[in-house]
């Protein structure tokens, strides 16, 4: 019965098994995020990405970038390693270390098959997956190849979409009245837990459960947001925290970032305020 698997977002859902760091814990036991950079003339959003999977926990963050994207993306980068690939193969050659748990892709990335490319190797790797954005759109014209590389992994897949991906990867179930039916259509078609994001983001699991937020967040709607919730959900997935209950949490808190918050907020401000969102959930 779906009627039974289907709840308000809110820390209740998902609370008891947020990360907590072990006290004698080091820094690889709370995970590895990989995030993957867009080429040179645009690198801000795997930055905000990177930024948020530190803030949300990840004990280290990787950033894969080409060799001519560098530059810009060492002037800005402070805990975070950069790490020179070479095309989709040289990503997958990173991603091949099975001790990275987590891996962002989509934001900055462009739409076209290098992008596609770079999809598949992160697929092929062990780590839990984020598609957000241009990872999501490249696909529009061939989504059985994504849902089959899905299908053959066993670690979990997270898609991002907003309104528009969403369309572009789910052409026939966009016009779908009902927003909670659509996104868990889409969580099971694809193999992955789903997150149609709006003023009332839906998180779907393939199995059909799923959960809406209140619209209580509107600062959200600016850009970069997108790509710093995809950094979180990785950072969450990195923890080994479960997919759902990561997707949701990573969902609530950015949220509530937006809400302590409040006007004037810009993207880069909402990992600065995740400190104060994990406190009051201690
Ligand atoms: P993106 O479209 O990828 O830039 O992501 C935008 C982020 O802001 C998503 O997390 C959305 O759920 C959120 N968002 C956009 N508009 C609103 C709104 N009116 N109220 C609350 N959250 C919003
Ligand atoms: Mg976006």
């Amino acid at each position: 019965d779906l009627s039974l698997k289907l709840w308000r977002n809110h820390p209740g859902l998902w609370h008891d098994v947020l990360p907590v760091p072990d006290v004698e814990g080091h820094k690889y036991a709370r995970g590895h995020t990989v995030v993957v950079s867009g080429p040179a003339h645009a690198t801000g959003a795997a930055r905000l990405a990177a930024r948020a999977a530190l803030r949300a926990g990840a004990g280290l963050v990787s950033m894969a970038a080409e060799e001519d994207a560098i530059p810009a993306l060492a002037a800005h980068l402070t805990a975070v390693m950069i790490k020179k690939v070479d095309g989709a193969q040289g990503l997958a050659g990173l991603l091949s270390d099975a001790r990275l748990n987590a891996v962002v892709i989509g934001p900055g990335a462009g739409v076209g098959q290098a992008t596609c490319e770079r999809v598949a190797a992160c697929l092929q790797s062990e780590a839990a997956v984020v598609l957000d954005a241009d990872a999501v759109t490249s696909f529009k014209d061939q989504p059985a190849r994504l849902f089959d590389a899905i299908e053959a992994r066993s670690a979990p897949v997270f898609m991002t979409p907003h309104e528009g991906e969403f369309s572009r990867l789910f052409p026939d179930l966009a016009e779908h009245a009902d927003k909670v039916e659509k996104t868990r259509k889409a969580a099971e078609r694809a193999g992955a837990v789903v997150l149609l994001k709006g003023a009332d983001t839906v998180v779907a699991a393939p199995d059909g459960r799923a959960a809406i937020s209140a619209r209580d967040a509107p600062w959200l709607a600016t850009a970069g947001t997108g790509d710093v919730l995809a950094g979180m959900i990785a950072g969450l997935a990195a923890q080994r925290m479960p997919a759902f209950d990561a997707a949701c949490a990573a969902v609530w808190m950015h949220a509530d970032a937006a809400r302590r918050f409040g006007p004037g907020l810009i993207s880069e401000d909402l990992p600065e305020m995740l400190p104060a969102v994990w406190s009051q959930l201690a």
